[in-house]
């Protein structure tokens, strides 16, 4: 039968469970999910299940017509657009398949900040409006806005519960959801002091618009770390959403240990989770470590399957991976994470530059799902633009050599960060709850002398009370005093400026 249509059934398998495809247990698992669904029972859920498995024709055939659309759209409704289609000679049947993007010029960070009014829709399609706005960091503290339209701002719910449904989260489930203090619920109308409370939802965040959940709790990452263990013991959750550092410096307060009995997976979203950090939490814990990625500017972008790939929500958008010359990567190698929105008319953004880097892949994808895919996201390029060079290897090669140190000698730490000074001296600061381990200063130090260069640039391992969260809120694992130079270069980024994903 068609793996399509509402009322979904399973194919025989006349093996029993060893023989299920993937596609037989996402379809059980969807089952289980429309059991507790609420309100009017909605065939979107049933679509984003058979786009999963298209046949490679009917996906590559759905994601032309999606772009086609969009293309036409932002061509006659999107003053920048308009301009940009016709400096360039452009006609929109010149952009009819996703090979053909290469023709538009990338789409900056500065770009949208520059020109948020020339990228917003004339009118939108009928029945649409706009529904949200996001906000994020943008390169000289203004922050960037994209108005969502109403199709937009839905795809928000609809791609949280595909991932809940991939990730295997049984709906009955407690979420906590370890946040910047923007994200707390409330934090917008400020009737409370949310910074140091836990708040406490009916139900998941934005999945819960839908489905009957457990509850979701919430509290800042501004907490210290051992106030949130103590939350966590408290509100046993079974999941846990939030940023990897948060889950790294857990890992450093509990020598190893789970934060709670119970807890089955955790939710990495906002920023890489580099693999030592990953093989270290899951082999800790004893339970995965599940990803997605998305950016305020266009959403949730795409989620990680068991088989280590990001498929991509082609419902929503479309993503190139882009080397240095502006031509898509071969296989295997890194380069820029591109995106194209498809949903969102209010605000078209076509070929938007996410200031990250992922590795391009190649084939099927071994877990069976048709949704084209990316290789292991290597963190944002940007950051490093405007510093001097040698500075990202630096910085990856002490957060690798952190990563590989056993656990029994990261027991002293509470938090790090990588700290550049304006004359490219380095600090690595420590906020430790016991002496530093000879092991962890010689582990360090061998790491260093390959990248110290030469002359060598001196280390200094610091001990510091506290580490504080960059303007936004977030925590971050590197510092530098030469970003300063960012607001007068306008295609690098502060420090600050993290992947913020939503998931
Ligand atoms: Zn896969």
């Amino acid at each position: 039968m068609a793996r399509c249509g509402h009322g979904m059934e399973m194919r025989p398998t006349r093996a029993g469970r060893q023989r299920m495809t993937t596609y037989d247990v996402e379809v059980i698992k969807h089952r289980q999910w429309m059991q507790v669904a609420r309100g009017p029972y909605l065939p979107a859920f049933d679509d984003l299940l058979r786009n999963e498995f298209l046949a490679e024709a009917q996906q590559q055939a759905w994601q032309r017509r999606a772009l086609q659309r969009m293309v036409r759209y932002a061509a006659a409704q999107v003053p920048f657009y308009a301009a940009l289609f016709a400096r360039l000679g452009l006609r929109p049947v010149d952009i009819d398949d996703p090979q053909a993007l290469e023709n538009l010029p990338l789409l900056q960070k500065h770009d949208v900040l520059r020109c948020t009014g020339e990228l917003r829709t004339r009118q939108l399609p009928s029945g649409e409006r706009v529904a949200t706005v996001t906000s994020s960091s943008g390169t000289t503290g203004r922050p960037v806005r994209v108005y969502h339209s109403t199709a937009s701002a839905r795809m928000f719910s609809l791609l949280s519960h595909r991932h809940a449904r991939w990730f295997g989260f049984d709906p009955a489930g407690t979420m906590v959801f370890v946040c910047i203090p923007a994200e707390m619920p409330g934090h917008a109308e400020r009737r409370i002091d949310t910074r140091h409370a836990v708040v406490r939802e009916d139900h998941w965040r934005y999945v819960g618009q839908y489905f009957d959940t457990g509850p979701q709790y919430s509290f800042s990452i501004a907490n210290p770390v051992d106030q949130q263990l103590t939350w966590m013991a408290e509100i046993r959750p079974q999941y846990v959403k939030g940023y990897p550092s948060v889950f790294e410096e857990w890992l450093f307060a509990n020598a190893g240990d789970v934060p709670v009995a119970g807890l089955q997976a955790l939710f990495g979203i906002g920023a890489q989770v580099t693999p030592a950090l990953r093989s270290r939490l899951e082999q800790s814990y004893g339970i995965p470590v599940q990803q997605a990625y998305g950016l305020n500017e266009i959403g949730i972008v795409a989620g990680r399957c068991a088989a280590g790939r990001y498929h991509v929500h082609t419902e929503h958008c479309l993503v190139e991976i882009i080397a240095a010359d502006g031509r898509a990567c071969a296989p295997g190698q890194t380069g820029k994470v591109v995106v194209t929105g498809l949903r969102n008319f209010a605000m078209p953004l076509l070929r938007y530059d996410t200031g990250d880097l992922a590795v391009a892949v190649a084939g099927p994808c071994p877990c069976g799902r048709t949704l084209p895919a990316f290789g292991e996201i290597e963190g944002r390029y940007r950051r490093y633009a405007a510093l001097p060079a040698g500075t990202k290897a630096r910085v990856n090669t002490l957060v690798d050599a952190i990563g590989e140190i056993a656990t029994e000698h990261l027991n002293f730490l509470r938090r790090y960060q990588i700290y550049q000074d304006r004359s490219n001296r380095f600090e690595l600061r420590l906020v430790t709850a016991a002496p530093i381990p000879e092991a962890f200063r010689s582990g360090i130090a061998r790491a260093w002398e390959a990248v110290a260069g030469d002359p060598a640039i001196p280390l200094v391992l610091r001990e510091v009370e506290a580490i504080e969260p960059a303007p936004s809120g977030k925590l971050l694992d590197f510092a530098s005093e030469l970003h300063v130079d960012a607001s007068v270069n306008p295609h690098a980024t502060t420090a600050s400026d993290r992947a913020n994903g939503r998931g």
